[in-house]
């Protein structure tokens, strides 16, 4: 991409209304824009993020065995009577009159339309286990949104649900989901804690959240230190053999949001030096509920005796829009964002120092053929803005690598390569360039 066609936004001052550094960078770096509280668009850089994240989360979704679909944002409202949460959910939810006078709700959540699909189709417990998904826009009027994409009123969620015959298989369900969401997480380049949590308004008895310890986090938190250095499974852990060894690992040292949290058991398993007491970002949630909706609503399949029986579920929540706010907290400096490899908008950004001078017009152009020719995402700045001006924007936006071309270097056949995580620098030949950024 050449920065002089694409549309990059960028803020000159620092918005007043932003509280937290990653709205403040979010809007500075030109990735969204605010349409009404809490209700944002999502401008090309941001949403170039947003898809790369939200890609990570399909493909740990799909390894770990859940099914993609895609559920509507609007449901009736006679299918939340059927669980009784039509009136139960309250002013969160937004209820919506069409013009036939039927009553509509933005979805705030998917368990009673995925149960209603369910039991549309599955009748023996053969069909199971089954895990379907969709990544949706949600809405929920919070009381305060605030923190940009963090707490917003519309905000793009991954949720699944999984359907098994007893309690036993559901527990398998919700540890290959357990599982999923460590890897998921790790990915981003993000530490995110699984922590003992309360089960709110979806219920159940069975529940952790998934929390990205951060200052500016809304949820206290207290954990045994030893949780930060356990080992992420990797690519190749089987799903199909027995996960508990996993979730074992990552549940025994103590780690509770303030919800939760038992301050005796805490001061009696953690040693004080191991004992941290801070803040964090709820990233992700997952629950085991039972047959809370199956009982409401009526999915039963037949069992190996031929009795019908309630189905046990679970739902399995990530915010995928909140997760571009929460990987700035975790990744930025003074002068902007430092995105990790794999939710990065761009891998790297090529710097013309003295654009319209032949000798860097030519290797510019070079780099960006041959660097986009092998797949690699570019973004070419080519603008004629000075080059302390190309420095801080390529700074602020977060590009991983910056490719820097002046008349100096090309004299000498070198070009600088900056290193965005750690700002280390490097003198390297145009063609060694072209091997290293691939
Ligand atoms: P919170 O405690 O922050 O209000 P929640 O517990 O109500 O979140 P869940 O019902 O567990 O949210 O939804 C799953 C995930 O969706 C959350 O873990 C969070 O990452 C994300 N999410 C929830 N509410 C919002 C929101 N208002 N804006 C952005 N993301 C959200
Ligand atoms: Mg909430
Ligand atoms: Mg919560
Ligand atoms: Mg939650």
């Amino acid at each position: 991409m050449r920065l002089s066609r694409f549309f990059l936004p960028i803020l000159k001052e620092t918005p007043k209304e932003a509280e937290i550094v990653s709205h403040r960078l979010m809007l500075r770096a030109g990735m969204i824009r605010q349409e009404a509280a809490g209700i944002y668009a999502w401008l090309p850089l941001g949403l170039r993020v947003l898809k790369k994240i939200e890609a990570i989360v399909r493909e740990e979704q799909n390894r770990a065995g859940a099914i993609e679909l895609l559920m509507p944002t609007l449901q009736l409202a006679d299918l939340w009577r059927e669980s009784g949460r039509y009136d139960a959910y309250g002013p969160e939810m937004l209820r919506i009159q069409d013009r036939h006078k039927r009553e509509l709700l933005f979805g705030p959540t998917n368990e009673e339309m995925i149960t209603e699909i369910f039991r549309g189709y599955i009748r023996s417990y053969k069909s199971l286990p089954l895990n379907l998904y969709h990544i949706q826009w949600k809405f929920r009027d919070e009381q305060r949104p605030r923190f940009g994409v963090m707490r917003g009123r519309e905000f793009l969620m991954k949720d699944a649900y999984s359907f098994d015959i007893d309690e036993a298989g559901a527990r398998r369900s919700y540890n290959r989901m357990f599982v999923a969401y460590l890897r998921t997480f790790a990915r981003m380049g993000l530490k995110a804690i699984p922590m003992r949590a309360e089960t709110g308004p979806i219920g159940g008895d069975l529940s952790h959240e998934f929390i990205v310890l951060a200052e500016t986090g809304e949820s206290g938190v207290y954990i045994d230190k030893d949780v930060l250095d356990l080992p992420v499974p990797d690519m190749d852990v089987d799903y199909d053999g027995d996960l508990t060894p996993i979730v074992k690992q990552w549940t025994t040292a103590y780690a509770a949001t303030e919800d939760v949290h038992d301050g005796s058991r805490y001061e009696h398993e953690v040693p004080e030096e191991r004992r941290v007491h801070t803040r964090g970002i709820e990233v992700g949630q997952i629950f085991y509920f039972g047959t809370k909706y199956s009982d409401s609503m009526k999915a039963l399949v037949a069992g190996p005796d031929g009795i019908e029986q309630p189905i046990h579920g679970g739902s399995y929540g990530v915010g995928v829009s909140r997760l571009v706010g929460a990987i700035i907290e975790a990744c930025h400096d003074e002068t902007g964002i430092k995105w990790p490899d794999a939710v990065a908008p761009f891998a790297v950004a090529i710097l013309n120092l003295k654009q319209g001078a032949s000798d860097t017009d030519a290797a510019c152009e070079r780099l960006y053929r041959e660097l986009s020719a092998r797949g690699v995402d570019v973004l070419y700045d080519d603008t004629d803005q000075r080059a302390g001006a190309k420095f801080a924007t390529a700074d602020l936006i977060g590009i991983p690598w910056q490719v820097m071309v002046g008349p100096k270097g090309l004299a000498e056949g070198k070009v600088e390569i900056k290193r965005r995580s750690d700002g280390a620098r490097e003198h390297v030949a145009l063609e060694d360039a072209i091997a290293r950024l691939m």
